[in-house]
């Protein structure tokens, strides 16, 4: 087979042990290794087999007629989904007192107090759409450059509830298996950990790429 463009799975911009005791070592490297690796298999099986059909008009009507491409295009958009968001997610943390946790600074600081008022009153708006998100989802932070404004999406799955064309800035990951080694069935208990580890730094670089 001629060979795709695949994902792979991103490193860690730090040691699987250092986001403890907000994230112990367990927890990250399951998370890493484990489920974010699968979104990676998955997204890239699906691709495999996408181009494996459409070499074929034959297997491409075969697809069609039995309703195949429904089915493909909502995996694909929950493995891709799975993928990205993972990538930021390790990318929006660092370890405590090491450039993770604090208050936001610079451009982060000013989107936050221009639509939410307060760094406050942010942290409980977006703490509270992690812990309310139903089932297995994400609460996320996201801007669009002509509306100049940030909006909170809570992400059901991977994929739903995504808001097309915004950037997602910063991202939290609250599937159970995201924090179930360390806090069981305490989601509100990972979210407020989540503050220590949040990196600021990272999440101004990521708004300034959306222009
Ligand atoms: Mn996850």
């Amino acid at each position: 087979m001629e060979k795709i463009k695949t994902f792979t799975l991103p490193k860690l911009p730090y040691d699987y042990n250092a986001l403890a005791p907000y994230i112990s070592e367990e927890q990250l490297k399951l998370h890493h290794d484990k489920h974010h690796q699968a979104y990676v298999n998955a997204a890239n099986a699906l691709l495999a087999r996408l181009d494996e059909a459409t070499k074929e008009s034959s297997q491409v009507d075969y697809w069609v007629s039995y309703g195949y491409v429904k089915a493909f295009a909502k995996e694909l958009a929950f493995n891709v989904g799975g993928h990205m968001l993972h990538s930021i997610f390790w990318d929006n943390m660092a370890p405590a007192g090491k450039g993770g946790g604090g208050a936001p600074t610079g451009a982060i600081a000013e989107l936050i107090n221009s639509n939410f008022g307060s760094f406050e009153t942010f942290k409980k708006l977006f703490s509270n759409t992690a812990v309310s998100t139903e089932g297995s989802g994400w609460a996320a932070l996201a801007v669009h450059p002509c509306i100049g404004r940030a909006m909170i999406m809570q992400i059901e799955k991977h994929n739903i509830n995504v808001f097309p064309n915004f950037t997602v800035v910063m991202a939290l990951d609250v599937w159970e298996h995201a924090y179930y080694v360390d806090y069981k069935n305490d989601r509100a208990k990972f979210v407020e950990a989540f503050w220590n580890v949040v990196n600021w730094d990272r999440i101004n670089k990521n708004i300034a790429l959306v222009k």
